[in-house]
């Protein structure tokens, strides 16, 4: 999704970035508002238009960023896509009250833009041309960029989790009850108005359609991670890692990789030098290493060398959200000591296990 990106600059010291596929949703615009016969002085200003929409949506989510960088949150990137912005926020706050200021602070940018456009405006429609309100000329184009904001306000306030509204009614919620039931609550109202979205899109605006399908995936997204930390809280990382498991010496090639990952049922392994981890190995690697014909190549060539070590006393849950990133093995250390190690599919079946117990329980 992220990918194909361009990267257009910093703001705030917060990459900015568009996505290809907005190129087209440009291209669209000119050539339908073309061919709709307003020739091509009237393209532009539909192209115009659309991207002063553009620059609406990237002070909305800067309002996100900024007000999560207020909460000692950092943002990764805020990316444009053809259905709006998203700004990337290394954490949720898991304060509600931090949440709910967080989420609003979007919104609240459209609609202190729509009340500065408000002041500028002197074109008032009149009722018999409101038809004509739909083609953008110099004449409307602040007017209109004014019900936009408006618009984006509103429906950025929809219950629609993962939106900002349902963000909001999470937040309040959690102020009541727990988070995790409070995300449950958020994410299934999210994902009934993503399907009512979808319905609507396919009589009409198919923006919608994808609007909706990218809330409903988002809800489920959330709404897992929120229940795998609530599941894992209390735990710790001695109580997951494996504390016998296969490793590979630096000089090892990748063909002892392939007898070793043929051998055992692990998938991931941990590369050692003089005893010391120094990086690890994927079967995914070893396939990659393999199709491109380096059966003998050390496996120092091949390995990924970015080694996440964990503490046998770190709590899973601090954990979990570092191996959504990084989805490789992690070796687990009591002081200086190599005791085990932990990889995604590891907490993964914890996890399971323990939302069966919770159910019989
Ligand atoms: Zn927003």
């Amino acid at each position: 999704m992220m990918s194909y990106s361009l990267h257009l600059g910093r703001l705030f010291g917060i990459p900015l970035k568009v996505h290809w596929t907005f190129g087209i949703l440009i291209l669209w615009i000119f050539f339908r508002n073309l061919t709709i016969g307003g020739g091509s002085s009237q393209a532009l200003w539909s192209v115009f238009f659309v991207l002063a929409i553009f620059v609406c949506v990237t002070l909305h989510e800067l309002g996100h960023a900024l007000a999560a960088r207020h909460y000692r949150i950092r943002t990764r990137d805020i990316t444009l896509l053809p259905i709006g912005g998203v700004a990337r926020l290394e954490a949720m706050p898991e304060k509600p009250l931090h949440e709910l200021w967080v989420a609003i602070a979007g919104p609240l940018v459209n609609f202190i833009l729509a009340g500065l456009l408000a002041l500028l405006v002197r074109y008032r429609p009149n009722p018999q041309d409101l038809e004509g309100i739909m083609t953008i000329t110099g004449h409307n184009f602040l007017f209109n960029l004014l019900m936009v904001n408006l618009w984006l306000g509103l429906f950025n306030l929809l219950p629609a989790f993962p939106m900002d509204g349902g963000r909001i009614l999470r937040a309040l919620l959690a102020l009541r009850i727990s988070r995790h039931r409070a995300t449950r609550i958020a994410a299934t109202l999210g994902q009934l108005l993503a399907i009512a979205f979808v319905v609507l899109g396919f009589f009409g605006n198919p923006f919608l359609v994808f609007i909706g399908l990218f809330i409903f995936l988002g809800a489920q997204a959330e709404a897992e991670f929120v229940e795998a930390q609530w599941l894992l809280s209390g735990y710790r990382v001695a109580d997951v890692m494996m504390r016998q498991f296969p490793t590979l010496q630096l000089t090892d090639t990748v063909q002892d990789a392939v007898r070793m990952l043929l051998n055992s049922q692990c998938r991931n392994f941990l590369v050692l030098n003089d005893g010391e981890p120094v990086g690890t190995l994927s079967r995914d690697e070893i396939i990659r290493a393999i199709s491109e014909n380096k059966h003998t190549a050390p496996i120092e060539e091949v390995m990924n060398t970015h080694l996440l070590r964990l503490s046998a006393e770190q709590p899973l849950p601090e954990i979990w959200k570092f191996m959504q990133e990084d989805k490789h093995l992690a070796p687990v250390f009591e002081g200086q000591q190599l005791v085990g190690v932990v990889d995604p599919e590891n907490i993964m079946e914890f996890i399971m296990i323990r939302g069966a117990e919770l159910k019989t329980a």
